[in-house]
């Protein structure tokens, strides 16, 4: 395998997309778990609610487990919540559990409140290659929390009709957020889901998709794939659940095409590599 290189500052990605079910999770999941087994540290952040960026992982997050809410909310460090995934060295999850459902209204009436996650992000910088952020399918608070937190946005796109629909608005919220909480955030990686290479209407999404946005959409697109979908119940991502499928095949591809993007500083940074 091709050593991947590593970035030279900390990627902060937040996964974004108010359209639910275009597969957020499934890519945050996948591509943090295909870049820390190519030798990255990776932080996932579950920022939705329902949690199922954590239950992929396999990480524990009822009611009474510590969580990104009680970090935003209750001014916990992330040490305190953070938790590795199992069978995936150099992979570590902020898990969320039900109560995050409650914050984006108790963020209303608080000091900096778009600003908290990026806050507690900071003690992380130089230490995680990437923190992958996965939002909930909508635009509020929690949304605009990882937006100021992040330095990049990779919006997931489903190859289907009105795939295109509703980007104005993330478009909109990601310009507003760049011009008054946060200058650096930009469009970094657009990544093309669940594609059916044999329907006619996915390819014609794609080609529409490149037009719109030909420096972001990345080469790989992912295949609509049973394994990728059975992982979850497994608690598990497809790169352990099927590491040979066409679907983690994919995902490995788009994390080294991630990875080579933007990382243009060759070899190790910090002192050791992540997997010892
Ligand atoms: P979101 O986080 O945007 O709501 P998810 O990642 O949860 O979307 O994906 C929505 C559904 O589609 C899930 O059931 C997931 O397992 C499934 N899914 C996502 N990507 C694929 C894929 N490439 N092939 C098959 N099913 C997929
Ligand atoms: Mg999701």
């Amino acid at each position: 395998l091709q050593p991947l290189p590593r970035p030279a500052n900390t990627r902060v990605m937040v996964v974004a997309n108010q359209k639910g079910g275009v597969g957020k999770t499934t890519t945050t999941v996948n591509i943090a778990a295909a870049l820390a087994q190519l030798g990255a540290k990776v932080l996932v952040v579950d920022l939705d609610p329902q949690g199922n960026a954590s239950t992929a992982l396999g990480i524990e997050h009822h009611a009474d487990v510590p969580s990104i809410y009680d970090v935003l909310i209750e001014r916990y460090s992330m040490e305190e919540i953070v938790q590795p995934v199992e069978d995936i060295p150099g992979l570590y999850c902020a898990p969320a559990t039900i109560d995050l459902a409650g914050a984006e209204i108790e963020l209303v009436s608080m000091v900096a409140r778009e600003s908290r996650l990026q806050r507690a992000l900071q003690v992380y910088h130089d230490t995680m290659d990437y923190i992958l952020i996965d939002c909930p399918p909508s635009l509020g608070l929690l949304t605009v929390n990882a937006l100021v937190a992040g330095k990049e946005v990779l919006i997931p796109i489903q190859c289907e009709y009105y795939a295109l629909e509703g980007l104005t608005q993330l478009l909109r919220n990601i310009e507003l957020v760049r011009a008054h909480l946060n200058t650096d955030l930009r469009i970094s990686t657009i990544l093309l889901t669940m594609y059916d290479a044999r329907t006619r209407l996915a390819s014609q999404v794609a080609d529409e998709v490149r037009t719109h946005f030909p420096a972001e959409v990345i080469s790989t697109a992912i295949p609509r794939s049973v394994r990728i979908s059975e992982a979850p119940s497994y608690s598990q991502t497809v790169m352990t659940y099927d590491p040979a499928s066409t679907g983690a095949l994919a995902y490995r591809e788009a994390a080294r095409e991630i990875a080579e993007r933007y990382s243009q500083v060759p070899g190790q940074r910090g002192a050791e590599s992540a997997n010892s």
